[in-house]
C-alpha cells in the first residue's frame, strides 16, 4: 500500500494541490483532480470539509458550510474518519473521509489519510487568509461594510459591466455623531456607529451599496429609481441604543452630495462628482441635498486653481497691502487705519480680497496670508519709525481659522519683535465664531493677546452669529458694528428700525466700556447721524477708500479732515 501510494500518484496528488489558485473555488476543483487520483487505490468513497466561521467584523453573520470534494460513483459507508483544525477566532474546518461501502481502512490507511487531509486543510487555510487579507485592505473593519478601496473596486466592477448609468453615486455626512460622542463613553458611541450602520444596510437593494470613508462619512450607489426614498432615509435614521443605562434614541440626518452616473468613465471621475457635490451642499445650511452640475464643477475647479496661484502668488509677493484711515467722530483727527489686503496679478490687475478670501478661508491658506499682512504692516510702521513718520495703530485682519492654532500669540509677537514694533502699534480683528465652545479659546487668546499690550477688536459686530453673550464672555475693548447695520445706506429700506437697532447696539456697547468703531460711512449724513449717536471711530468712504502705501504716508502728514 505505502509502496503504492509512494509513486506516481502521490507526486500528481501534490502537485495538483499546490497548484496556484485564486479563489476557493479553483481550490476544491483542483483538489478534487487530485483526491480522484488516489480514490481507486485507497478506497475512498467520498471526502467532504465542513467549514465553521465565527460571526466578526468581516462577516457581519456566522458562516458554515459544507464541500463535498469528492464522491465517488461506488457506494459510500457512513463510517467517517475525521480531522479537525481549529483557527485562534473560534473557526474549525473539518474534514471527512467516507470508504467505499463495507470497507474499513487499516491503521496504516488511515494514517495515510490523515496526513494528506492536513495538507489539504492547510491548502484551504492558506486561500482563506489571503481572502481574509484582501477583505481587510478593502473593508472599513470598525463599520463591518466597505472602505474606500472596496467602493472603488465596487464601482470599477460595474463600470466594466456598462451598469454605471443605472446607478446614483452618493457621498453623504451623517450630522450627530459629534453628539453622540460627547454623550457617550468611545466604546458605546461606536456600537451606536455599528447600529446606524446596520440601519443604513436594511434600507438599501442587494446590487447597491454603501461604504464607509471614514469617520461620519460614507459613500453609496443606489439605483436611480431609488435614489429619492434612499434621500429621505438617510435625512431621519432613527437608532435606539441601550448601554448600561437608559435606553437612549438618537436621530441622525445627513449632509448629502449626489450625482448622476452618466459617461463616466472611472471611478475617479464618480469620487469627483460626488465630493464635489457634497462640497457644495456643506456651503449651504441644514439638511441640503446637491446634485452635482457641470457648473458646480467649475467652480471646484476655479477654487483649487485659485489655491494653486496663492502660494505661488505669496512666494512672487504679489499681494498688496492697502490702508484705510480711521477717523476720531469728534475732532475728525486721523487715529489709525485698517490693513486691506489686495492681490496684484503680474498683469497689474487688482483683484479685490471677496474674490480670494472665502476660498483661502475654507482651505485654511488664509492663516498664512494673514501672516503675511502682519510682516508688511510691521515692515510699513518700522520705516515710519526710522523715518520720524507719525505714528498711529494699525488694525490686521485675522481670520477665525487662527484660533486652532495654539502658537498665535506667540508668532504675532514673534513678527512684531523682528521689526521692533511696539505691541500698542497692532490691533487685531477677529469676526467672532458660530460655536460657544470657541468662545472660551477666543477669550483666552484675546487676553493672552492683551497680556502682551495688543489690543484686539471684534470685526462685523451685528451680524452672523453675534450674540450678547458673547459681549459679555470676551474682553476686547473695541466693537466694529458691521456696515450693514448702517442707517442711511444705499440699500436700506427702512432707516427707522436700522436706526433703533443701531442705536441700541452703540448704547449697549457703550454702556459695556467697549470703543464703537462705525465702518461703511458713506456720507456726510451717515457721519453726521454716527457722531451723534455716540460712535468714537469712523471707517468708510465718506473719509477715505482704503489707500496704496504712499497715499497713506501722505495722509499721515495732515492727519486732519475737514
Ligand atoms: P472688513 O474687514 O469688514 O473690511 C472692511 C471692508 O469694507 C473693506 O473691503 C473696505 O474697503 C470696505 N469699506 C470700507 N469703507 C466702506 C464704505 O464706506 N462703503 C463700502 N461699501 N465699503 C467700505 P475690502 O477691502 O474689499 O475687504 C473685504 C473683506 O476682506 C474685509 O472685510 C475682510 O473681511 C477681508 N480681508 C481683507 N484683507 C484681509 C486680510 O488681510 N486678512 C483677512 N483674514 N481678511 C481680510
Ligand atoms: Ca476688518
Ligand atoms: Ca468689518
Amino acid at each position: 500500500m505505502e509502496k503504492a501510494l509512494l509513486g506516481d500518484k502521490l507526486t500528481a496528488f501534490l502537485e495538483l494541490l499546490q497548484k496556484p489558485v485564486s479563489s476557493e473555488e479553483e481550490l476544491a476543483k483542483n483538489v478534487r483532480m487530485a483526491l480522484e487520483c488516489i480514490a481507486g487505490q485507497m478506497k475512498i468513497g467520498k471526502v467532504e470539509v465542513c467549514r465553521f466561521a465565527p460571526d466578526s467584523r468581516l462577516r457581519a453573520q456566522i458562516d458554515r458550510h459544507t464541500v463535498v470534494l469528492y464522491q465517488s460513483d461506488a457506494l459510500v459507508g457512513d463510517d467517517a474518519l475525521e480531522l479537525t483544525y481549529r483557527s485562534d477566532d473560534g473557526g474549525a474546518a473539518t474534514l471527512s473521509y467516507y470508504p467505499v461501502k463495507n470497507y474499513r481502512w487499516e491503521e496504516e490507511e488511515q494514517r495515510e489519510l490523515l496526513l494528506l487531509g492536513n495538507l489539504i486543510l492547510w491548502a484551504f487555510r492558506l486561500i482563506i487568509m489571503g481572502d481574509l487579507l484582501k477583505r481587510t485592505a478593502t473593508m472599513d473593519l470598525a463599520g463591518g461594510i466597505p472602505n474606500t478601496a472596496g467602493f472603488i473596486g465596487r464601482l470599477a466592477g460595474v463600470i466594466a459591466q456598462g451598469r454605471i448609468e443605472h446607478y446614483t453615486g452618493f457621498y453623504l455626512n451623517t450630522h450627530n455623531f459629534k453628539y453622540v460622542n460627547k454623550v457617550l463613553p468611545h466604546q458605546n458611541a461606536d456600537e451606536v456607529m455599528w447600529l446606524y450602520i446596520r440601519q443604513l444596510l436594511s434600507g438599501i437593494e442587494e446590487d447597491e451599496c454603501v461604504a464607509r470613508l471614514g469617520g461620519d462619512n460614507f459613500v453609496a450607489l443606489i439605483r436611480n429609481e431609488n435614489a429619492d426614498a434612499f434621500i429621505r432615509w438617510v435625512s431621519d435614521i432613527n437608532v435606539r441604543y441601550k448601554g448600561d443605562s437608559e435606553e437612549k434614541v438618537f436621530n441622525f440626518g445627513a449632509t448629502i452630495g449626489a450625482a448622476q452616473l452618466k459617461e463616466i468613465r472611472n471611478p475617479g471621475e464618480i469620487m469627483l462628482r460626488i465630493s464635489s457635490a457634497y462640497q457644495a451642499a456643506r456651503q449651504k445650511e441644514g439638511n441640503d441635498v446637491v446634485y452635482y452640475n457641470e457648473e458646480l464643477y467649475k467652480e471646484m475647479m476655479r477654487q483649487k486653481e485659485v489655491i494653486g496661484e496663492f502660494h505661488r502668488g505669496i512666494k512672487k509677493q504679489e499681494f498688496v497691502v492697502y490702508y484705510q484711515p480711521k477717523v476720531n467722530t469728534q475732532n475728525k483727527q486721523l487715529c489709525g487705519a485698517e490693513a486691506l489686503v489686495r492681490w496684484r496679478k503680474p498683469d497689474e490687475s487688482l483683484v479685490p480680497p471677496m474674490a480670494f478670501i472665502p476660498i483661502l478661508e475654507k482651505d485654511g491658506s488664509i492663516c498664512l496670508l494673514d501672516f503675511y499682512v502682519l510682516d508688511k504692516v510691521c515692515a510699513f510702521l518700522n520705516r515710519c519709525i526710522r523715518e520720524h513718520k507719525p505714528l498711529y495703530k494699525i488694525s490686521v485682519n485675522f481670520s477665525k481659522r487662527h484660533v486652532e492654532n495654539p502658537h498665535l500669540v506667540n508668532e504675532i509677537v514673534n513678527v512684531l519683535d523682528s521689526h521692533r514694533v511696539p505691541h500698542e502699534l497692532i490691533e487685531i480683528e477677529l469676526t467672532e465664531s458660530e460655536d460657544a465652545k470657541d468662545y472660551i479659546v477666543m477669550s483666552n487668546l484675546i487676553d493672552k493677546l492683551k497680556a502682551e499690550g495688543i489690543s484686539v477688536s471684534v470685526d462685523d459686530f451685528g451680524t452672523g452669529y453675534s450674540s450678547m453673550n458673547m459681549l459679555k464672555m470676551i474682553h476686547t475693548d473695541i466693537l466694529k458694528v458691521d456696515k450693514s447695520l448702517i442707517p442711511f445706506g444705499r440699500f436700506n429700506s427702512d432707516n427707522q428700525k436700522d436706526c433703533i437697532m443701531f442705536e441700541s447696539i452703540v448704547s449697549l456697547a457703550k454702556a459695556l466700556g467697549f470703543q464703537v468703531v462705525a465702518e461703511g460711512v458713506e456720507t456726510l449724513r451717515q457721519y453726521e447721524y454716527m457722531r451723534d449717536a455716540g460712535c468714537d471711530i469712523i471707517q468708510g468712504y465718506y473719509f477715505d477708500k482704503p489707500l496704496p502705501v504712499d497715499e497713506y504716508l501722505n495722509r499721515l502728514l495732515f492727519g486732519q479732515y475737514s
